[in-house]
Formats: structure tokens, sequence, C-alpha cells
């Protein structure tokens, strides 16, 4: 399909993406979602050298040295196949190499577009979701290294991580401060499959997104070098980084409500019933030609956002809106892919399945719809945060 944002060297990423995922994703995600398993090291070799863990990793460091648009291009074909895999990109790609030494940040970039630098982001806790700035974890200066102390939750991929970008306060907010005041983020560096000392990590038991085990975590007095952070604008950055986070996660959105779609065609082309196939119940059809129109939107804001981040224009609410259309698109396209399905939706034989649990997550996670709302609505109505 034409499409301005498409040039000739965007469609031919797109169709590569497409085919990694349909021929070295999809087998993998069929046989290891259902048994709820990690995404296998195999897969994150392969990955690797397409290069989709340094897409916005600058060329001089090793990456694909490509933009907001690109990463959510692909983004889109791999959850198409499984949005697990996405969401390991972004947890590279540039992400945990915000040090102030240069050489540090450059041999950290390297790596992280090579696929050796993937982290895990522990912001949430039990008590700070969609506050943020409600972090309680603490974060006390002792000679050259912080003690933390406290929880976080839903720490995504942290045992197999290389390193975790935790968000913890250092001090309590003076009056008239903004609450986020006194928050820092802080990179903690580990090997994969173990957690530094005084650290312990429980899974949580999720109804989906397979593929990355998600912990809570316990802190007690676990010791990090003061050397190895940044200083000052860490949380700034964290922060910065969600339009980003959002950009992606209606990119994710919208692949796996296409997987629904392209999967709800087949089935309706095969299934048979009172002696015709189902795509010939004009119901069924209308139902398929509103997902498909429904996909098509939420992807034309999408890339008007992208586009808009990759220009240099943060100012919008763009990124909040495509992440609000794009994840309710979602979780409405994969019901009504469920339902055209009938009985065999209902059962792990089918991917519908996997693309309903998993678009269910997208309006919680990254900000969630009602959180999104209140952005655009702040920015209408000139409310300042
Ligand atoms: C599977 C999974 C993976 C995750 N991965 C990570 C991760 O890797 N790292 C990480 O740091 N976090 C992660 N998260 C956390 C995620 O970002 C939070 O779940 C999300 O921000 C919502 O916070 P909460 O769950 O505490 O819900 P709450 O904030 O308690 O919200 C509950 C309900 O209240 C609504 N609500 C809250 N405040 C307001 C308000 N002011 N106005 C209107 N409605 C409001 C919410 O929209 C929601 O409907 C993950 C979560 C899940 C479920």
């Amino acid at each position: 399909m034409t499409n301005i944002y498409l040039t000739p060297e965007r469609l031919e990423l797109q169709a590569r993406a497409r085919e990694v995922a349909m021929t070295e994703v999809l087998p993998v995600a069929d046989k290891l979602d259902p048994r709820g398993e990690d995404i296998p090291d195999t897969l994150i070799e392969r990955l690797a050298a397409e290069g989709y863990f340094g897409i916005r990793v600058p060329t001089e460091h090793g990456g694909l040295g490509l933009g907001v648009f690109e990463y959510a291009l692909v983004t889109e074909e791999l959850s198409r196949a499984w949005m697990s895999v996405p969401s390991l990109m972004a947890r590279a790609n540039g992400f945990g190499c915000q040090v102030t030494d240069p050489e540090r940040r450059a041999e950290l970039l390297r790596r992280s577009a090579r696929g050796e630098w993937i982290g895990a982001f522990a912001a949430s806790e039990p008590g700070a979701g969609s506050d943020l700035a409600g972090v309680a974890c603490r974060a006390k200066r002792d000679g050259d290294h912080w003690v933390l102390n406290g929880e976080k939750r839903w720490t995504g991929n942290v045992v197999r991580a290389h390193f975790i970008v935790l968000v913890a306060r250092e001090r309590d907010p003076e009056p008239g401060e903004h609450r986020a005041a006194g928050l820092v983020a802080l990179l903690i560096e580990k090997e994969p499959g173990t957690l530094p000392e005084g650290m312990t990590a429980t899974p949580i038991d999720k109804i989906g997104y397979h593929g990355i085990t998600t912990y809570q975590l316990r802190l007690d007095d676990v010791r990090v070098p003061l050397a190895a952070n940044t200083e000052g604008n860490a949380f700034a950055e964290v922060v910065q980084g969600l339009n980003v986070a959002r950009v992606h996660t209606a990119a994710r959105a919208v692949g796996l409500a296409r997987g629904a779609l392209e999967d709800s065609r087949e089935y309706l082309r095969e299934r048979r019933q009172f002696d015709r196939p189902l795509a010939s119940f004009q119901a069924l059809r209308f139902a398929l030609a509103d997902m498909a129109a429904d996909i098509e939107a939420a992807r034309a804001l999408t890339y008007q956002a992208a586009h808009a981040l990759d220009t240099g224009d943060e100012t919008a609410t763009l990124p909040s809106m495509c992440k609000l259309v794009a994840t309710e698109m979602a979780v409405r396209v994969t019901n009504q892919a469920m339902q055209l399905h009938g009985g065999n939706g209902y059962t792990t034989e089918r991917r519908v399945e996997r693309y309903w649990r998993d678009a269910r997550l997208t309006t919680i996670f990254e900000g969630t719809s009602e959180i999104q709302r209140t952005l655009i609505a702040d920015d209408l109505l000139g409310r300042k945060r």
C-alpha cells in the first residue's frame, strides 16, 4: 500500500522484518508461549544478527543509525509474531548506555547494538505504578557507593539482564518542588543469570506476555558503585524515553492486532458452516472490514507520532494519542478475532488467544489508557503537571 512515509529503504527494512517474523519468530512463539517459556538465546542471536538491538544506535557505534519510525516499523512486524520479542529489543537499542564517561558510553552502545547489553527497567513498585513520582525505594550515598533498600514490582527480564536501570528516591521533595524531585535512575551492572548481593527476585505468574519473565524484587542494602552512574539528569532521560516507549507500544499493538486479523481472514476462508465458508456471511465480512479499518487508522497515527519524534517535535501529545488509540483498538480487534474463530479461538491450538491475552496488557503497561487520556486532556486544557 502506498504511504508517504514508506520510502524504498523503509519498505525494504519492513519486508525483511516481516520475513524474519514469519519464518523465525512465529514458530518459536507458537511453541514456547503456550508453555510460558522465555525467548531463547538462539532467537536473540538471530535478532542481533539482523541489527534489531541497535536500530536506534548510531552507526559509528555499530548500530543501524535509524529513527523511531524504523524502530516502529520493525516492532510492528515482530509483534505480528510475538509481542515479547520487540519488548526485549526495547531493553537494548541504547537503553542503559547513559553513562557520563564517553569511552564507556561508546563501549556500552556497541554492546547494546550487538544484543550483548540487554537490560531490565525497575521503576514500578507495589505502591507506585501510574504514579511514578510515588517511588519509595531508597538510595542513600555511603562513601563511593549507593545503598538501595525497598521493593520493585513488574521488573521484566531482570535475572537474564546484563544490567538494571532502577529508579529510586535519594531524598524527599522540598516544599513547593515537584513530587518527582529527589528521584534518581541508577545503573546496576550484573552478570546475566545472577542478581546483585542483597537483591531477591520472585517471578510473577502472568496470564500472558510470556517470553519475558516478570519479577517482584526485594532490595536489602544493595550496594552500587557511584562511579558507574550518571548524575543529575538520569531520571529526566527516563521520562523522555517514555515518548518513544509509547510509540513502540502502539506499534506492538498494531502488530498483534494485524496478526489477529490475518489469522481471522484465513480462518473465515477455511472454516465451513451451513455448507458455506464463514467468509460468505456478511456479518463476518463486515467484522473483518471493521478490524482492518481500525488497524489502519491506528497505524496511521502511530506513523505520524513516530515521524514527529524523529523530526524533533516533542511538544505534542501524539505519542500518548497513538498509544491510547492503538492499544484500545488491539483489545477490540483481538476480541473480535476470537469471536470469529468460535470455539477454536478459545484454545491454545490457535494463536488468536495469544494476541488476545497480549493485547489486554497493552492498555495497562507503559502508562494506562487513563493516564494517556489525562496527559492529552492536560495538554488540551493547558494544565501544568
Ligand atoms: C506484565 C507487566 C509488565 C510490566 N513491566 C514493567 C517493567 O519492566 N518495568 C516497570 O517499571 N514496570 C513494568 N510494569 C508496570 C506497569 O507500567 C504498571 O502496571 C502500570 O504503569 C500501571 O500501574 P499499576 O499496575 O500500579 O496500576 P495503578 O496505577 O494502581 O492503576 C489502577 C487503575 O487506576 C487507574 N488510575 C491510576 N491513577 C489514575 C488517575 N490519576 N486518574 C485516572 N485513573 C487512574 C489506572 O489507569 C488503572 O485503571 C509492567 C506491568 C505489567 C502488568
